[in-house]
């Protein structure tokens, strides 16, 4: 019956009893962007802006990175579709030549992300100045959302920078800190998206490449489906979206625990989209907060995982 539903399910993103749920997708370059635009998605949940510049030296001029963009933007611009660019997340596993901290005893902790951003302004409003010419020429309706976000002084910094060129500005939950202030920080901000595999490493103190900590970075950790939980409700009370983009989005099963816990959007590399767009149309709202009940009253993944299989059968 799965296949089934997998061979005929077409989009949009919705459950059995009708709630929609958007389904977008993360992409790195054009490329990605146009086989992106061949599925059922309704933009672009994630442009991780750094991958584009992995072999650069130097710091691309505001007009080269203006092209880039826009030729990412291009596939879904108009209205009814959304793009959201992410800032530069250079640092820790992502080091880049031109925005790299010299010297750190323990990167994953150190200057990363936005705080290389605050470390070094005029690369952030050379970035924003960039995304803010290609949304233009590109017509599309684009959000621009910060990596590594920590505190709400850093949010609401980083959304007046946003607002000034007239973009739409959110951040990433990816710190601890940030899902349990993210009411607060929702105040500063539009959106929030869930980078959960960075959420998982730093919950759970554990080096999101390392092998051999493969059962604690785990999206299923209970503790981490808490923090999200924390950050969907806050959504929920302040009406604004909060979405979730790292790679927990992509589990068919563990996506409907998400929607069951308040999540409004999902974010994934495409391939993914129709596998998980066809399990969550086959449940009701009901189910899935059944699920995510049942997955955050479990005290390990094993047991989260069986506990929201459960509730399909
Ligand atoms: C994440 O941390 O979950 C995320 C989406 O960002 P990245 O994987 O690029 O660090
Ligand atoms: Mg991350």
């Amino acid at each position: 019956a799965e296949r089934a539903v997998l061979a005929t399910w077409s989009g949009p993103g919705r459950t059995a009893d009708g709630r929609l749920v958007k389904l977008l997708a993360n992409v790195a370059d054009a490329a990605s962007s146009v086989a992106a635009s061949a599925e059922p998605v309704t933009g672009i949940g994630l442009f991780r802006t750094e991958l584009c510049f992995l072999d650069r030296e130097t710091e691309p001029t505001v007009e080269e990175q203006a092209d880039i963009y826009a030729s990412v933007l291009a596939p879904f611009a108009g209205e009814e579709r959304h793009v959201v660019v992410r800032t530069l997340d250079a640092g820790s596993d992502k080091p880049i030549a031109f925005a790299t901290h010299p010297d750190e005893e323990n990167p994953a902790l150190g200057v990363r992300g936005l705080r290389l951003a605050f470390a070094d302004r005029g690369l952030l409003h050379r970035q924003l100045d960039a995304i803010a010419i290609a949304a233009e020429r590109t017509g599309a309706d684009c959000w621009v959302m910060a990596p590594m976000v920590a505190t709400v002084a850093e949010a609401r910094d980083f959304a007046a920078d946003v607002r000034e060129r007239g973009l739409k500005p959110g951040v990433m939950v990816e710190v601890p800190s940030a899902a349990l202030l993210a009411h607060k920080i929702l105040e500063e901000v539009d959106f929030l998206s869930i980078g959960t595999n960075d959420l998982t490493q730093y919950t759970m103190a554990a080096d999101r490449m390392a092998t051999d900590l493969a059962h604690l970075t785990d999206p299923w950790q209970p503790a981490v489906l808490q923090l999200v939980a924390i950050a969907a409700e806050a959504g929920r009370q302040a009406g604004k979206p909060v979405g979730v983009c790292g790679e927990a989005a992509a589990d068919p099963l563990l996506a409907c625990v998400l929607v069951g816990l308040g999540i409004t959007s999902l974010s994934m590399a495409s391939a993914a989209v129709r596998p998980v767009g066809a399990r969550v149309s086959e449940l009701t709202v009901g189910h899935c907060e059944e699920m995510a009940d049942a997955a955050l009253a479990a005290v390990d993944p094993a047991t989260a995982r069986e506990a929201a299989r459960a509730v399909l059968l």
